[in-house]
């Protein structure tokens, strides 16, 4: 199968706007929303969406939150942006995650997270007649695009509403989502969200930290 360019379906969707259209943003955390906003808020009267169940403890979830709400206040943008916060549901993940919860990040667990967090956010765009919908999943180069997208195709076809294409981490956008961390000072977490992810993440520090050991000792 042919290799998309969802970056570039992207430009071509933006260059085709009338107008200003409503743009409901799905938001993972503000590290990753930073450049997408830059990007998008010239484009669409944006709103931001937190929806992530995924982020299994409860500290965490509010963090990251109000991390977003700071952004919002910095980040210089045309159009005003507006922020929704979505219900704190971690039950809802644990139970489609829960078969898989052995798999590394970017496996099967993966592709139902992003799609019960793309689906809650399409069925808000619907409900509330936003022009569009999208997330800033893609930015991050742990997270597969194509995933993504495809899940988003799809969604546009139940829910009749307009899916942004995006592969936000090309031309140097994750890059650029570092620098504009570090300008804000944002809270930049390091680990994706789920109980999972934050083992996962805990064993290879551990692991690196045994290694220098030995070396050391060596
Ligand atoms: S690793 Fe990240 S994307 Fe994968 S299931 Fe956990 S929170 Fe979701």
């Amino acid at each position: 199968m042919e290799k998309q360019n969802y970056q570039a379906k992207m430009e071509e969707q933006i260059a085709s706007l009338k107008g200003t259209p409503k743009l409901l943003l799905h938001a993972c955390c503000a590290p990753c929303s930073s450049y997408v906003l830059s990007l998008l808020s010239k484009h669409f009267l944006i709103t931001l969406f937190y929806y992530n169940p995924n982020i299994t403890q409860e500290k965490e979830f509010e963090k990251r939150y109000q991390e977003l709400e700071q952004l919002i206040q910095k980040i210089p943008h045309q159009n005003p942006i507006f922020l929704i916060k979505g219900e704190y549901e971690p039950k809802t993940f644990l139970e489609l995650a829960k078969p898989y919860q052995e798999e590394k990040e970017g496996g099967k667990r993966c592709y139902l997270c992003y799609k019960q967090r793309l689906e809650k956010t399409a069925t808000i765009a619907k409900e509330e007649h936003f022009d569009y919908f999208t997330t800033t999943l893609s930015i991050s180069p742990y997270k597969k695009a194509d995933w993504i997208n495809e899940i988003g195709r799809d969604l546009e076809k139940t829910y009749q509403v307009s899916y942004l294409y995006a592969d936000f981490k090309k031309k140097d956008g994750y890059k650029k989502s570092i620098l504009l961390s570090n300008q804000y000072h944002l809270y930049r977490q390091d680990y994706c969200g789920c109980l999972y992810s934050k083992k996962e993440r805990e064993e290879y520090v551990k692991k690196n930290q045994c290694q220098k050991i030995s070396s050391h000792s060596a």
